[in-house]
């Protein structure tokens, strides 16, 4: 099976949230969970509950707005993703 690049699995951008929080992560793999965490509410939430005590950086990415069509293969992804864990 084979994903895009650009697609992480939730379990990953879950296991490497602290680095994605403190910009550890290189840019290419920031913006990778940026992209995540914007169209999976599951992780959406996590990142929230997670994320109460630290001060999110993310001007770094604000305003960057993703191609329509990435946007769609990562619903796409997703939705295929969460379905497979119920
Ligand atoms: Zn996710």
């Amino acid at each position: 099976m084979s994903m895009p690049a650009y697609m992480i699995p939730c379990p990953v951008v879950r296991d490497f949230l602290m680095e994605y929080l403190d910009s550890r992560l290189p840019m290419v793999r920031q913006w990778r969970f940026w992209f995540h965490l914007q169209l999976c509410p599951p992780c959406s939430r996590y990142l929230r509950r997670y994320n109460k005590s630290v001060d999110f950086s993310r001007e770094l990415l604000e305003g960057f707005t993703p191609p329509p069509d990435l946007v769609e293969h990562t619903r796409e992804f997703l939705h295929k993703h969460i379905h497979t864990h119920g």
